[in-house]
């Protein structure tokens, strides 16, 4: 996560094409996608509690003045579905995976989370963990609101319900944590084996901008340069499996991320591999 160099836009709304903004959070570098429709806004992410997501309805006010009546979740982690609870009235939409994912996850995340931060524990005090209500598959094309949208859900990566958001009309895709620009991807609840590919499918997918879960809006080559530190992730990860190197042995030798984030993909590589074997 960066600490300094922020763009002077970071605490405004990006336009990306008609109607199809992003904002880049200080908080977590996390980006916010919200398009406007005919009679409402679609939101992508509701940011990490209710306080954060109650901020993002009146930053919202800067682009329109339409409420919000549509959210897309693009994974289960919290600090992209925690603000759900402020939208209680609203269409969510997530993978189907994103359900059983928050159920299993949420409330241990808040205890830890309140145990992390204990400065903002009164904010997720308040936190009421609301599942997506309407679900998507592989994949899902909805009108809301007289705009277009595709759900794409392109295989186990980041986790195991990501899901992408294709604007076709604005050539915008929303990527979730697929992909992170200025600082390395988390590998937590990764699949680092599948990620690849599923990434390989992302990159067909952007002929325009991308807009990642963190940090800067980028393009294909973005994307694709990120695929192969994730190619190179797996290989190495099925190479120092192989010669019967601990997790700790195959971080300290090196890759294309730091030795922290090496360290858990790894170790979730090497439970995969074991579970293969
Ligand atoms: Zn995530």
């Amino acid at each position: 996560m960066p600490s300094a160099g922020y763009p002077g836009t970071l605490m405004t709304w990006s336009e990306h094409g008609n109607g199809v903004f992003s904002k880049r959070y200080q908080s977590l570098d996390l980006n916010i996608g919200a398009i406007e429709c005919e009679d409402g806004l679609l939101i992508i992410d509701t940011r990490a509690h209710h306080a954060q997501a109650r901020e993002l309805i009146e930053d919202l006010k800067a682009i329109s003045s339409h409420p919000v009546r549509w959210v897309i979740n693009t994974h289960h982690h919290w600090d992209h579905t925690f603000g759900n609870g402020e939208f209680e009235n609203v269409d969510i939409w997530g993978h189907e995976r994103c359900i059983p994912a928050l159920a299993d996850y949420g409330q241990a995340t808040l205890a830890r989370l309140k145990k992390m931060a204990p400065g903002q524990k009164a904010s997720f005090d308040e936190v009421l963990i609301l599942p997506p209500n309407h679900t998507v598959g592989d994949e899902a094309t909805v009108t809301f609101g007289g705009r277009r949208i595709e759900m794409r859900h392109l295989g186990r990566g980041h986790t195991n319900n990501d899901l992408v958001v294709v604007v076709p009309e604005t050539d915008v895709v929303f990527a979730g944590d697929l992909v992170e620009n200025d600082a390395p991807p988390s590998f937590g609840d990764a699949y680092p084996l599948e990620w690849p590919d599923t990434v390989a499918a992302l990159a067909e997918l952007v002929t325009g901008q991308v807009v990642p879960g963190h940090g800067r809006a980028a393009d294909r080559e973005f994307v694709v340069s990120q695929q192969a530190d994730l190619s190179s992730v797996a290989e190495l990860a099925r190479e120092r499996h192989a010669d019967g190197m601990t997790v700790e042995a195959a971080a300290a030798s090196g890759g294309p991320f730091p030795k922290a984030t090496l360290e858990e993909a790894f170790g979730r590589a090497w439970s995969h591999l074991g579970e293969a074997a």
